[in-house]
């Protein structure tokens, strides 16, 4: 039996933003070879204007870029 494996394979690579902890450097939206973090227009309890991820056409490959260089640890990512 294998479908644990193949269900798990047909499972896209995406990110978790902790929109409350974000502090909107943007280094995140920087590095993403993908372009897919964006500033929202939106502002966190904080007073700090957050970054969402914008991925409709499930383009993140799970490289973990954005959350390495995420200084407050805001992103998990999911792979
Ligand atoms: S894991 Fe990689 S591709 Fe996905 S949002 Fe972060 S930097 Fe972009
Ligand atoms: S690097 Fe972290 S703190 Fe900076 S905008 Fe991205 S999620 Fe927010």
């Amino acid at each position: 039996m294998v479908y644990a494996s193949v269900r798990e394979s047909e499972t896209m690579p995406t990110i978790k933003i902790d929109i409350d902890k974000c502090k909107g450097c943007v280094l995140c939206v920087e590095v993403c070879p993908h372009v897919l973090i964006k500033q929202s227009k939106e502002i966190n309890d904080q007073g700090y204007q957050y970054v969402v991820l914008v991925d409709s056409e499930e383009k993140c490959n799970g490289c973990t870029v954005c959350a390495v260089m995420c200084p407050d640890m805001c992103i998990e990512v999911f792979k």
